[in-house]
């Protein structure tokens, strides 16, 4: 998932900004440039790290992956009115696409490169240190290819008269917070500022941000890139908009989190609070649990879909298709017919559930899609059979026996009032 997406304007100085918190090392800190074996045709992104990240970046699963590429352009950069420039889409696009896979022009440390008197005021601590923190940015910004600068040069940069310098002030508007990239550590140094070049321009000043996005954002770190995907159809010509923080708070928690942005969202949830928040509650209130269902008989046999069925309908209205529990819907009504051992209906969820690649196990779904029968599935007709069997059958009444239900001597499950 995307991660900290607010972080941008006050990430930069997000850890130790006050004068309790230790100044942390940067004589420590290396400029690396990855992927290392890039060609010159091939995005890079320039990391401005603390010492082993690159080794625990670059040992990641199927690092270095390539760039996933897109057929025809997705996407224009154009003007928005007074909300400057954002991305558009450039042709109509369908439920899962892929618009853009892009590698960050630069990732970068947060925190406080250096200490300062203390007797300096908080405001002439965040000046210094600004300054201070400018001159390794100058450095940094040196192993960038001048194509990559001139790109991170022409972004916008709303901190001119704060004491921020170029770079640090363009890296305060656009950056994405990229927390946790580096698992193993903890505290600043898991916590970095990327700044891609095209998705900033949803990010810049916040306002493609809604809590109804009609796209979804991953970042993965084996191709050190950023995905954006269409969550849902888009027409020709809408502007794409990215979600933030939380789109499961509340409406009016959500605008408090904006508020230190002097942003206030107006998207269709946040102008019908009352509605929008008892449906995003609603659909929070429900996890499929299939297994369960299977096993169940004081269920009717069209119970799990017809939940799910709900659950995609309140998801749709919200426009909430890039969150994970519209795909766990889906994916929950696929499995269902597996029980129920509908080959058809399995491939025709499994192509349904392909539509949420942010999500999705694409190689598991082609598998499901491509086979005529899914009689070796563990979950084959476990709903349909008087008996399962195997693991699987054992692994459910554990399950079962501590949801409360009790072994009907049959190895099914039943239920009080069953
Ligand atoms: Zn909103």
């Amino acid at each position: 998932m995307i991660r900290g997406i607010l972080d941008g304007a006050a990430a930069l100085l997000g850890y130790g900004a006050s004068s309790e918190t230790a100044p942390l090392d940067f004589s420590s800190t290396e400029i690396v440039v990855l992927p290392a074996n890039a060609g010159p045709d091939e995005p890079v992104t320039v990391c401005f790290f603390w010492p082993g990240s690159k080794e625990v970046l670059t040992k990641m699963p199927g690092y270095p992956q390539p760039l996933r590429t897109v057929s025809k352009p997705t996407f224009r950069v154009g003007e928005a009115g007074s909300k400057g420039l954002g991305l558009f889409a450039a042709r109509a696009l369908g439920q899962g696409e892929l618009i853009i896979d892009e590698r960050p022009l630069l990732i970068s440390v947060r925190g406080v490169p250096v200490a300062v008197p203390i007797w300096y005021s908080q405001e002439q601590t965040t000046k210094y240190q600004l300054k201070e923190f400018e001159k390794y940015l100058e450095v940094v910004l040196k192993e960038m290819r001048p194509a990559d600068r001139d790109a991170f040069m022409s972004l916008a940069n709303s901190h001119t008269t704060d004491g921020s310098g170029p770079i640090a002030g363009r890296i305060r508007t656009n950056s994405i917070g990229l927390d946790g990239l580096c698992p193993e550590m903890s505290g600043p140094m898991a916590q970095y500022s990327s700044v891609p070049h095209f998705i900033s321009r949803m990010n810049n000043r916040h306002v493609f941000l809604s809590c109804c996005p009609n796209t979804s954002t991953n970042f993965h770190d084996a191709s050190i890139s950023y995905t954006i995907y269409a969550a849902r159809d888009i027409a020709e010509g809408e502007e794409l908009t990215l979600a933030y923080s939380d789109v499961w708070d509340t409406a009016a928690n959500r605008q408090q989190t904006f508020k230190p942005y002097g942003f206030v969202c107006a998207c269709d949830a946040c102008l019908d609070p009352v509605n929008s928040d008892a449906r995003r509650a609603k659909i929070r209130s429900f996890v499929p649990t299939v297994q369960l269902w299977a096993v169940n008989r004081s269920l009717p046999d069209d119970w799990l879909i017809n939940k799910c069925l709900e659950q995609m309908a309140l998801l749709e209205q919200e426009k909430l298709e890039g969150e994970a529990q519209y795909h766990a819907a889906i994916n929950a009504i696929m499995e269902a017919y597996i029980c129920l051992g509908n080959s058809p209906k399995v491939r025709h969820w499994a192509a349904r559930a392909r539509k949420c690649p942010w999500a999705a196990n694409i190689e598991t779904l082609d598998v499901l899609i491509a086979l005529k029968s899914h009689s070796r599935h563990p979950l084959w007709r476990m709903r349909v059979d008087d008996k399962p069997k195997g693991e699987m059958a054992s692994q459910l009444k554990r399950l079962a026996a501590l949801a409360g239900g009790t072994d009907n001597g049959r190895g099914l499950i039943m239920f009080a009032g069953a």
